[in-house]
């Protein structure tokens, strides 16, 4: 149940829109939602939206789940993983780029996040009705199946090939932010100066507002109900920014033309015999990942980069994921599990407490570690009634 605490602090869903309906947008036309790539998809265009614009987004976000689908039996990547050790299929230019892409992250983080996670996704069934603890001779035997090295990606001939057979991408963990990225293509060659996209939590905000009301996004509380957030994404007003900071932002939003994605273990998950089994997994032992982390948010300035690092920083924990967060020069907001959180130091500028079972703590000078981007020691936030003070 919520807390009555917990309700005080109850954003509503789409807490960035909200702000722009009480804010200077009274024009503006109402948002439009589909079920598509699996999930609500909200955009919402305020100005100089049209049904003709909106159609046009929809109809690419449904071009897009036709192409990269893992769960369609009639998508290009059903086809690639139906000729998995049988013959390279032409892959048109969505999948390669997506899949391109997916192959970096999986080099750039020892294999954690890997788009060869099919069998093992399929033989859990996570987030389905079939949800279940596999034996584990299944899971070991999904798991050998997995390896983006066997992966054959010919960008020339524009095919792909699985090199062995029983393998299967899965692109659930990039494809949205890819498809993210594309409706702001349509948006921004549109000419349209704000909008919000919203695929199911993976929210890009586009353009920056009028006057003093700044985009806020709202960071789900992994541990309540859908809508309750712990904190929110915003540019600070002059007097709570750091020195330091403040002119540098110059008066302008750091989160317009932004995206905001999370991975966590709240979205798709199962409950058996009092353990709960998420959906990312691990490609060392093929169970779920496991980690102190309850969810991490990445802020950056492209989405399908950031829908990769959130699940490959999830997956890698917090050692390994925020180091690959700083080399990728993306920010991010690290929670774990007994509510405490961490965030890059561009992230903490941003970022704004307000659940109040955690506390502020006192914040540590930042240190510059030479040669290094994104994270610098610092401490943000602890719990009330922890007493360590975590230095990141
Ligand atoms: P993320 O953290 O971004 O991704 C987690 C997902 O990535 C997992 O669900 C799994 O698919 C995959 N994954 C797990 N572990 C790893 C790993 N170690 N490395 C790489 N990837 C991993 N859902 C439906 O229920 N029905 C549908 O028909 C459906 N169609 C979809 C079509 C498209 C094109 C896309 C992009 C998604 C679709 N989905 C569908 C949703 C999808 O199955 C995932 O649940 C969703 O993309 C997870 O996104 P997330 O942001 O919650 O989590
Ligand atoms: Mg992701």
């Amino acid at each position: 149940m919520v807390s009555q605490n917990k309700m005080k602090y109850k954003l509503p869903f789409f807490a960035v829109l909200a702000v722009c309906v009480f804010g200077n947008c009274t024009q503006a036309p109402p948002a439009q939602s589909e079920f598509v790539l699996g999930t609500v998809c909200t955009i919402n265009l305020y100005r100089g939206g049209s049904p003709r614009l909106y159609g046009e987004v929809f109809s690419r976000l449904r071009e897009l789940e036709g192409i990269l689908s893992a769960n369609s039996a009639d998508s290009v990547l059903a086809a690639v993983n139906a000729a998995a050790g049988v013959e390279p299929v032409p892959a048109g230019e969505d999948l390669i780029r997506v899949l391109e892409r997916a192959l970096y992250f999986a080099q750039a983080s020892g294999g954690a996040f890997d788009p060869s996670i099919g069998p093992l996704v399929r033989l859990w069934g996570i987030g389905t009705e079939r949800a279940g603890v596999p034996e584990a001779g299944k899971i070991e035997e999904a798991l050998s199946l997995v390896d983006w090295r066997d992966v054959r990606l010919d960008r020339e001939r524009g095919t792909v090939f699985l090199a062995r057979p029983g393998m299967a991408l899965d692109l659930g963990a990039i494809a949205k932010g890819y498809a993210a990225d594309e409706a702001v293509k349509i948006i921004a060659a549109a000419e349209i100066p704000l909008a919000v996209i919203d695929l199911g939590g993976n929210i890009y905000v586009y353009g920056e507002k009028q006057g003093d009301r700044p985009w806020r996004i709202g960071i789900q509380d992994p541990l309540e109900p859908r809508g309750v957030y712990l904190g929110v994404l915003e540019r600070k007003s002059p007097e709570t920014q750091s020195p330091r900071r403040g002119d540098r932002q110059g008066g302008r939003d750091p989160l317009a033309n932004k995206t905001v994605v999370t991975s966590g273990i709240y979205e798709r998950f199962f409950e058996h015999a009092g353990r709960h089994y998420h959906h990312i997994l691990s490609t060392r032992n093929g169970y779920p990942a496991e980690t102190d982390l309850l969810s991490v948010t990445v802020i950056a300035e492209n989405s399908m980069d950031a829908d990769a690092l959130s699940t490959a920083a999830f997956a890698l924990g917090w050692e390994q994921g925020s180091a690959l967060i700083r080399d990728e020069g993306a920010e991010a907001v690290f929670v774990f599990a007994g509510r405490s959180i961490r965030c890059s130091a561009g992230a903490a500028e941003i970022f704004t407490l307000s659940d109040k079972s955690y506390s502020l703590a006192e914040q540590l000078r930042p240190r510059r570690r030479s040669g290094r981007r994104g994270f610098r020691p610092r401490c943000l936030l602890t719990l009330r009634t922890g007493s360590e003070i975590e230095e990141i």
